[in-house]
């Protein structure tokens, strides 16, 4: 098979998801460009790349116009766990709405594909389970997680109408939660906030009863599927769920870290969040089917890489 070079863009290539995106690009032979406003992301996470003549790293926030040549972009810019979204909510909705304008606008000038990292957020405390991409959710428009639901609700909505409207090529991912090394230590997330707290000594913060369910993909299997969702024909646009269908309690997954690194946090429960969901799990049928894809990374496995990331952050801080 022959092998085509790429120029592709990348927002918010300087983030968790985004600097494995980038790497696995860059190890592909393709021309990449990351473009951040450095808001949740850091230089340290693409540092490797930043000496190959194959990568750039721009400064960029989305909600300005960009004019750049590419052939792909990937649109990952936005802040995405609770305590960066909530932390300047309005920020957050124009990061997602004006940001999805200005890159769907640039692919509509360079005729360009797109891909959008959307959400499970979609769905909110979903009353449909495991989550299939027909349902069509539970959002509260209201809530302190509306900013970000609502925000990547629109910017489906935008995907679609520059797709009927100006013929782009578009792809939509909903994500689910999704971890493993490079995550921010201090974001809030779940699988970093139990491992930085059980390396740490500290007690392992567990909202309401810990009853509620998420499902966890590790980081490599959800960069595939992104690569994957690229590459199929122009009739391929999604939505399409990427996730880990293994379900487990917020509970369970404490007791598996405590487990995986031997500490002796204690778990302490503290008040559920607003609008948490109660339930998530992807229904990943379609994935199967469009994409040959499904996780082949177990959560333990993950886990234990994401752990090794953490204890050199614990290490390097002393
Ligand atoms: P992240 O916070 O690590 O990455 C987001 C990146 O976007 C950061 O580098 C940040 O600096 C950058 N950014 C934020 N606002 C920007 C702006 N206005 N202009 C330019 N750059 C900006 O989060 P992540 O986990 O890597 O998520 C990447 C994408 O995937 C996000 O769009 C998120 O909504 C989506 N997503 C992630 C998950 C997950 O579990 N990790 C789940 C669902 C959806
Ligand atoms: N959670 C928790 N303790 C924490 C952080 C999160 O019990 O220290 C819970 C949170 O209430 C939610 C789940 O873990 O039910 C996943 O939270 P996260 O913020 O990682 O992602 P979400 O799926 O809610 O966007």
């Amino acid at each position: 098979m022959s092998f085509s070079r790429k120029r592709i863009l990348v927002s918010g290539g300087a983030g968790f998801l985004g600097s494995h995106l980038c790497t696995r690009l860059v190890e592909q032979g393709h021309d990449v460009l990351s473009a951040d406003n450095y808001f949740t992301g850091t230089k340290e996470n693409i540092s490797h790349l930043l000496s190959n003549p194959r990568f750039e790293a721009m400064r960029q926030d989305v909600t300005f116009p960009l004019f750049v040549e590419v052939d792909e972009i990937y649109n990952l810019a936005c802040p995405a766990s609770p305590i960066h979204y909530q932390f300047d909510p309005v920020q957050t909705t124009k990061t997602s709405v004006v940001g999805a304008i200005n890159m769907l606008g640039l692919a509509k000038r360079v005729k360009a594909k797109i891909l959008q990292a959307s959400t499970s957020e979609v769905y909110g405390d979903p009353e449909v389970h495991p989550q299939s991409e027909d349902y069509r959710g539970n959002v509260n428009p209201l809530g302190p997680r509306a900013c970000y639901d609502e925000g990547k609700r629109a910017a489906e909505t935008l995907f679609f109408d520059y797709h009927r409207q100006h013929g782009v090529k578009i792809k939509v991912a909903r994500i689910f939660n999704t971890y493993g090394p490079r995550m921010h230590p201090e974001d809030g997330r779940v699988v970093s906030n139990f491992i930085m707290q059980a390396l740490t000594g500290q007690p392992i913060t567990l909202y309401g009863t810990g009853s509620q369910t998420r499902a966890f993909c590790y980081v490599d299997d959800l960069i595939e599927g992104f690569i994957r969702l690229m590459d199929t024909g122009d009739d391929v646009t999604g939505p399409i769920n990427l996730g880990n269908p293994h379900e487990i309690s917020v509970r369970e997954l404490a007791e598996r870290v405590i487990e995986l690194t031997g500490s002796k946090s204690e778990i302490v429960f503290e008040p559920l969040p607003q609008d948490d969901p109660t339930q998530r799990c992807p229904d990943i049928t379609l994935a199967r089917n469009r994409l040959g894809w499904e996780p082949t990374v177990p959560l333990e496995k993950g886990l234990r890489e994401a752990i090794r990331y953490f204890e050199g952050i614990v290490r390097t801080r002393g």
